[in-house]
């Protein structure tokens, strides 16, 4: 499996394989070294995450957002030159290409796991186990934005009051 994270350190994106068998993942720009949790795995694949050990983790079609759209959208532009020159049978045809390239898209690209409190990805064979891990639900991404926003705060606070010197 492969474990993709940004770095608490240097905020550089890492991609480390085959994790399952790692104590520890080391950032490649700034060296800095964050504990795997061994309990995070098991004989299948991945429980909880094993960057900050929530069990709270939703999957992603592994595809940049926006693709989708920007198929949907240069389908609807060529359509509108159809039905600019009043032909709306190509222009029908042109959306519906569009949208099967779009729902075939959806089929082929594999799933990414994604953990809600650190944001970590987890890609290829175990990353979501028995269909474990389903798709972001919003009440529990707000729990977490909460709590990061949260933890944020009270950094600030901390560093208010004790400016660094
Ligand atoms: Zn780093
Ligand atoms: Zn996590």
């Amino acid at each position: 499996m492969e474990l993709t994270f940004e770095c608490p350190g240097c905020r550089a994106v890492n991609n480390v394989r085959g994790v399952e068998s790692s104590p520890a993942v080391k950032c490649r720009s700034c060296a800095r070294e964050h504990a795997l949790r061994g309990s995070a795995w098991n004989a299948e694949g991945i429980v909880a995450c094993p960057w900050c050990a929530t069990e709270d983790l939703y999957l992603q079609k592994d595809f940049p957002q926006g693709l989708g759209l920007f198929i949907v959208l240069v389908g609807f532009g060529i359509s509108t030159v159809f039905w600019y020159y009043e032909n709306p049978v190509p222009a029908y045809l042109v959306l519906l290409a569009s949208a099967l390239i779009d729902l075939v898209l959806y089929y082929r690209v594999p799933d990414v796991t994604i953990c809600y409190r650190c944001l970590c990805q987890f890609r290829g064979p175990g990353s979501n186990p028995l269909g474990r891990f389903h798709p972001f639900d919003l009440a529990v991404g707000e729990r977490y934005r909460q709590e990061r926003i949260r933890i944020e705060q009270l950094r600030q606070q901390q560093t208010s009051a004790n400016p660094p010197v």
